[in-house]
C-alpha cells in the first residue's frame, strides 16, 4: 500500500513537474479570506488587546494550528499560553492649573497615572534630545508633530509635556481610542515610567506658553486598576533534528476593539492580514515531508497595548531563545505599498542581516524597507527577540496605509490576491530554510544593541 502509493504520488510529481512551476500553490485566497473574515469580522469585535474577544480570536487560531496538524509546543498542554496583566483607567477627567487657576480643557492623552507638580518651562526647539531636565516643559514649535518629541523624553527628566492640540494631535488621540493612555504591567510589576502628555486648544495653550515659570498643577480623579488576561496562540512542527535549532514564525492578533464612540477597530490589515498568514504557512508547512528544523508559529495578544504577548512568549518560551535560529514577524501585509515594486512585500531591518536576502534568493516576494526614517524596524513584535540577539526581522505590504489605526481598516479593504501571493511566495523559501544548515546571520553592526 505505502509502496504503491510512493510511485504513484512520484509519478505524479514528475509529469506535473513538466507543465507547472516547481512549487505547487498550496496557498488560496478563499482560505486567506475566511480566516481574515473570521478575525477581522464583527463577531470579534476587533479583538481588544488581553480581553475576552482576544481570548476567542486566539482559540480559533489555536483550533487551526490543531486542524492543520501542529502540535501543541514542547511543556505546553493547548495551543495557547496566557499572562496576567494589569489594565489602569482614571474615573473622571483630569485637572490642569496655571498658580492655581484652571486652565480649559486639558486633553490628557497620556498619563503615568500619578499627579505632577512644577514650574512651567518653555522649549521652542523641535530636537528632543535638546529638550531640558524639567518637570513641566511646553513645546511650542509645531513645524513636526509635537508627539513626536513627547514620545521620546525621558521620564525622569521630564515629568509632564505640554503641547497643542494641532491637527495631528487630535487624530492621534482619536486613533487611540478618545481616551488616555495609561500603563499597563504584568500582575505583581510596576508599570514602566512614562512622561505624562497633555494637549491644549489654541488659546488656552497660547495664554500658558506666555507664562514661564508658573506653577503647574496636574490632578487626576480616581485610579483604577483592572485585572486582564492576555491570550497568544502556540503551534509547533518538530524537526527531525533536535540540534538543527528552531525557526519562529509571528504575527499578533490583537486590535483596539470598540472605540469609546462605538466604532468598531476591525483591523483586518493590522494584524488580521499578518495571522492569517501564520496560519497558511502552518498549513502549508504540515504537508509534506518533516523538516530538519522545527518550526514554532505564535500569534501574540496585547502587541497593540505593549507588546505584552511578545514579552511573555520570550519570558517562557517552549524552547531556549538560544535554538531560535531566526524569527519572521508578519505584519499588515493587507495592501500594496505604492512605493515598491508591485507584489512585494518590505522586509523591515533588511540590511541589517542575511535573513532578507536568503528568502529572495529562493522566491520570497521581499524588498528593503523604503521608511527607514519610521523605524519600522523597532516598532513591532520582532524586536524584543532582536534585542536578544536573534535574527528577527518584520514583513509588511504597505505599513503607512492610510486605514492604519482607524475603522476603515476591514476585510474589504484588503487586497487578497497580493496577499495570498506573497504568503505564497515564503512556504518555499521558509521550507528550504527549515531543512538547510545555514543560519541567518547579522551584518556587522546589524544587531541592535541594547539602549
Ligand atoms: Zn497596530
Amino acid at each position: 500500500m505505502h509502496r504503491l502509493n510512493t510511485i504513484f504520488l512520484a509519478g505524479t510529481l514528475l509529469s506535473g513537474a513538466l507543465a507547472a512551476p516547481v512549487h505547487a500553490q498550496t496557498v488560496h485566497e478563499a482560505s486567506v479570506r475566511g480566516h481574515v473574515e473570521v478575525l477581522a469580522g464583527p463577531g470579534l469585535r476587533g479583538r481588544e488587546s488581553a480581553s475576552a474577544d482576544e481570548a476567542a480570536a486566539a482559540a480559533f487560531v489555536g483550533a487551526m494550528f490543531r486542524g492543520y496538524g501542529l502540535h501543541t509546543a514542547p511543556g505546553m498542554t493547548g495551543y495557547t499560553q496566557t499572562a496576567d496583566i494589569v489594565v489602569r483607567k482614571l474615573t473622571g477627567p483630569a485637572l490642569l492649573t496655571a498658580n492655581g487657576a484652571p486652565v480649559a480643557a486639558p486633553l490628557l492623552i497620556a498619563s503615568a497615572g500619578q499627579p505632577v507638580t512644577g514650574k512651567l518651562t518653555v522649549f521652542a526647539g523641535t530636537d528632543p534630545a535638546k529638550v531640558p531636565a524639567a518637570d513641566v516643559v511646553i513645546v511650542t514649535d509645531t513645524s513636526v508633530n509635537p508627539l513626536r518629541v513627547a514620545g521620546s523624553l525621558d521620564p525622569a527628566k521630564v515629568k509632564l509635556v505640554i503641547v497643542r492640540a494641532t491637527p495631528d494631535v487630535q487624530a492621534y488621540f482619536q486613533r487611540i481610542g478618545g481616551a488616555p493612555r495609561l500603563p499597563r504591567s504584568f500582575k505583581g510589576e510596576a508599570p514602566n515610567p512614562r512622561t505624562t502628555v497633555v494637549a491644549l486648544a489654541d488659546a488656552a495653550f497660547d495664554a500658558l506658553a506666555q507664562r514661564p515659570d508658573a506653577d503647574i498643577a496636574l490632578t487626576l480623579p480616581g485610579l483604577v486598576e483592572e485585572p486582564r488576561v492576555t491570550t497568544n496562540a502556540i503551534g509547533w512542527l518538530p524537526g527531525t533534528d533536535p540540534a538543527a535549532g528552531v525557526l519562529l514564525l509571528s504575527a499578533h492578533l490583537d486590535h483596539f476593539g470598540v472605540r469609546p464612540d462605538g466604532k468598531i477597530m476591525y483591523g483586518a490589515n493590522d494584524d488580521a492580514s499578518g495571522t492569517a498568514a501564520v496560519i497558511e504557512l502552518a498549513k502549508a508547512l504540515a504537508q509534506g515531508k518533516r523538516m530538519r528544523r522545527g518550526v514554532l508559529f505564535v500569534a501574540y495578544g496585547s502587541e497593540e497595548a505593549g507588546g505584552f504577548g511578545a514579552r511573555k512568549f520570550i519570558q517562557n518560551p517552549p524552547v531556549p531563545l538560544e535554538q531560535i535560529v531566526a524569527n519572521l514577524e508578519i505584519e499588515m501585509i493587507g495592501q500594496q505599498d505604492p512605493k515598491l515594486p508591485a507584489g512585494t512585500m518590505m522586509m523591515t531591518g533588511f540590511d541589517r542581516s542575511t535573513f532578507g536576502e536568503t528568502l529572495k534568493a529562493h522566491g520570497a516576494l521581499v524588498t528593503s524597507d523604503p521608511y527607514p526614517e519610521q523605524n519600522f524596524f523597532q516598532r513591532s513584535d520582532n524586536y524584543a527577540l532582536a534585542e536578544k540577539g536573534i535574527v528577527a526581522h518584520t514583513v509588511s505590504g504597505w505599513a503607512v496605509v492610510p486605514t492604519y489605526h482607524t475603522p476603515e481598516d476591514t476585510v474589504d479593504r484588503l487586497d487578497l490576491p497580493f496577499m495570498t501571493r506573497a504568503i505564497q511566495s515564503l512556504v518555499a523559501p521558509l521550507r528550504s530554510l527549515a531543512n538547510s544548515r545555514a543560519k541567518p546571520e547579522w551584518k556587522p553592526g546589524g544587531k541592535p544593541t541594547a539602549e
